[in-house]
C-alpha cells in the first residue's frame, strides 16, 4: 500500500485510461512515476529574530520534454503527496493542450497570513537559491509559475534571485507569471478563465452532443452557475456572459445567490467590494448554505474555487447538464460516476483550466526570443490592410471613415496574438478529446488521460536508455 493518497487518486484515473493505450506496463510505469522528488528544509530568520525551519518541495514529474513546468504553492496543505500529484497532473495537462513541457510542481508548507511580506520575500529567495543549487530551476530545466498563495510579485523575486546567481542571457525565461516590466506577457492574468470560456463554448457548439443532452447548440441563452469569483471564476463568468450565456447563480465563501432572470456580474463585484458579501444583492434569492446553488436549475455548472466540491452527497441533486471544471479537482471520483450516470457532460480540469499554462508557454517563448509579440509586424500589417481598404474604396462607392479604417486596419498586438493562440489551443484540444471520447466510448476525463498517455509515451518510446 502506498503512502500517497492524492497521487494514487491521479494514478487511478491514469490506469482507467491506460487500458485503451497500446503501451506495455513498463512504459506506462515510467510515464506515471515522478522523476525527481526534492524535499528542502532551510532556516528562516523571522522578523523577531527567532529561527523557524521551513519545509518545501519541488517535484519534476516527467522529463520526456524539457523544461518541466508547474506552479509554486504556499499553503499549509503542501506535502510530498500533494506536490507529486499536482506535478503529475501538470504533465498530463501540458500534453493535452500540446504545450511542450514536462510537468512539475513546487510548494512551501506555511500559513502565509502568519508571515510578513519581508519574511515571504526571504522564504521565496532562499527556496529559489536551494532550487538553483540542485539544478531545479532554469529556462531549459525547470520553470515555475504562480499557484495558490503566490503571484507575480513572488515570481519577480524568483527571477531576481536567479539573475543574481547566474549570468544567463535567457534568465527571464526561468519563471513565468511575472509582472509585465520583468518580462511577463499581456493576457496571462485572465488566461485561465478565458480558456474555460473557449472550452465550454466549443462543447456547446457540437450539435450532436447538445442533442444528446437535450440542449440547443450554441452558448447563446444558456444559463450557468459559478462557484468562486476569484481570478479564474470571475474571468470565466465575464467571458461566458460576453459570449451570450446568462449568469443565474453564484456561490462564494459567505453563501450563495440565485436569480433565474440573470445576475449583473459587474454590479455584483462592486456590491461585494462595498459590502464584503454577495448576500442581499438586488432581488436574488439568498442561501446561507454556500453550496446550495450548485444544485439549482441551470444548463452549465462551473466550479472555480476548490477541490472536492461536487461529491457523493450533492451530485445526485445537481441539475446542470454540463459541468465545466475550472478549478483543479473539483469533482470526487464518486461524484464523477454519479454525474456521468445522470448523463452529464463533464469537461475535465486537465483540459479546461489549461489556459494558464498555455499562456505561460507564450510568456516563456517571448522571453527566449527577447521581443514582444507583435512588435515586428503590427505596423506592417496595418499599412498592408490600409492598402487593401484603399483598393476597395477605389473600385467601389464605399468610403471608409478614419474611425472605420482604424478598426479594420488594426495590426495584432501582443494581447491579440496571445488570445488568438489560446483560442486555437483550446478549440483544437477539445475536438481531439471529443473524438477520442467517441472512438472509445469513454468520458472526456478518461479521454484527456489517454491523449496525454499517447503523447508522453511516444516520446519515451523513442528515447534511448542510457547507463
Ligand atoms: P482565487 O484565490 O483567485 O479564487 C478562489 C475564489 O474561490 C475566491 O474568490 C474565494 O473566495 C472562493 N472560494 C473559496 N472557498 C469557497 C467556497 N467554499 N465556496 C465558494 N467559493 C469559495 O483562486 P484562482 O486562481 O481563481 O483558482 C481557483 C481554482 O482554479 C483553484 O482550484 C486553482 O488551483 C485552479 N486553477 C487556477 C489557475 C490560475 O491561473 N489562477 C490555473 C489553473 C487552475
Amino acid at each position: 500500500m502506498s503512502d500517497y493518497e492524492f497521487f494514487d487518486q491521479v494514478n487511478k484515473g491514469f490506469d482507467r485510461a491506460a487500458k485503451y493505450s497500446e503501451y506495455d506496463q513498463g512504459l506506462l510505469d515510467q510515464i506515471k512515476i515522478c522523476n525527481n522528488v526534492y524535499h528542502i528544509t532551510f532556516p528562516l530568520e523571522r522578523d523577531d529574530g527567532s529561527i523557524k525551519v521551513i519545509h518545501g518541495w519541488r517535484v519534476e514529474h516527467s522529463h520526456h520534454k524539457l523544461p518541466t513546468k508547474g506552479g509554486i504553492r504556499f499553503s499549509t496543505t503542501v506535502n510530498e503527496d500533494e506536490t507529486m500529484a499536482l506535478a503529475a497532473l501538470m504533465t498530463y495537462k501540458c500534453a493535452v493542450v500540446d504545450v511542450p513541457f514536462g510537468g512539475a510542481k513546487g510548494g512551501i508548507k506555511i500559513e502565509r497570513s502568519e508571515y510578513s511580506d519581508a519574511e515571504i520575500e526571504r522564504i521565496t529567495r532562499r527556496y529559489t537559491y536551494e532550487l538553483i543549487k540542485k539544478d531545479f530551476l532554469g529556462p531549459g530545466s525547470d520553470v515555475p509559475a504562480p499557484d495558490y498563495g503566490t503571484g507575480a510579485r513572488e515570481m519577480g523575486w524568483v527571477l531576481d534571485t536567479y539573475r543574481q546567481l547566474k549570468s544567463d542571457i535567457n534568465a527571464e525565461a526561468c519563471v513565468t507569471g511575472k509582472p509585465i516590466p520583468q518580462g511577463g506577457v499581456r493576457g496571462r492574468t485572465e488566461a485561465t478563465g478565458r480558456g474555460v470560456y473557449f472550452g465550454v463554448r466549443e462543447a456547446c457548439q457540437n450539435k450532436e452532443d447538445m442533442k444528446e443532452l437535450g440542449l440547443e447548440p450554441g452558448l447563446e441563452g444558456k444559463t450557468f452557475v459559478i462557484q468562486g469569483l476569484g481570478n479564474v471564476g470571475y474571468h470565466a463568468a465575464q467571458n461566458m456572459i460576453q459570449g451570450g450565456a446568462v449568469l443565474v447563480g453564484v456561490a462564494e465563501i459567505e453563501g450563495s445567490i440565485y436569480d433565474s432572470g440573470g445576475i449583473d456580474l459587474e454590479a455584483l463585484m462592486e456590491y461585494r467590494d462595498e459590502t464584503g458579501s454577495i448576500m442581499g444583492f438586488n432581488d436574488t434569492k439568498a442561501f446561507e448554505d454556500n453550496t446550495a446553488v450548485l444544485k439549482a436549475e441551470c444548463d452549465i455548472l462551473i466550479p472555480a474555487a476548490l477541490e472536492n466540491q461536487l461529491h457523493a452527497d450533492n451530485a445526485p441533486d445537481i441539475k446542470a447538464k454540463i459541468i465545466g471544471e475550472a478549478a483543479n479537482g473539483p469533482t470526487t471520483d464518486e461524484a464523477h460516476n454519479i454525474l456521468k450516470e445522470k448523463g452529464a457532460l463533464i469537461i475535465p480540469d486537465s483540459y479546461l483550466n489549461a489556459g494558464g499554462v498555455t499562456v505561460s508557454y507564450f510568456e516563456w517563448l517571448k522571453n527566449l526570443s527577447h521581443v514582444r509579440f507583435g512588435r515586428m509586424e503590427k505596423r506592417f500589417e496595418e499599412s498592408s490592410y490600409r492598402k487593401i481598404l484603399n483598393v476597395i474604396e477605389n473600385i467601389s462607392d464605399r468610403t471608409f471613415t478614419e474611425e472605420e479604417m482604424g478598426v479594420l486596419a488594426q495590426g495584432a498586438d501582443e494581447k491579440d496574438l496571445v488570445d488568438s493562440g489560446l483560442e486555437e489551443t483550446m478549440i483544437n484540444a477539445y475536438n481531439e478529446l471529443n473524438e477520442l471520447r467517441k472512438r472509445h466510448d469513454i468520458d472526456l476525463r478518461t479521454a484527456a488521460f489517454l491523449s496525454a498517455i499517447d503523447k508522453v509515451g511516444i516520446i519515451y518510446n523513442q528515447m534511448g536508455i542510457f547507463p
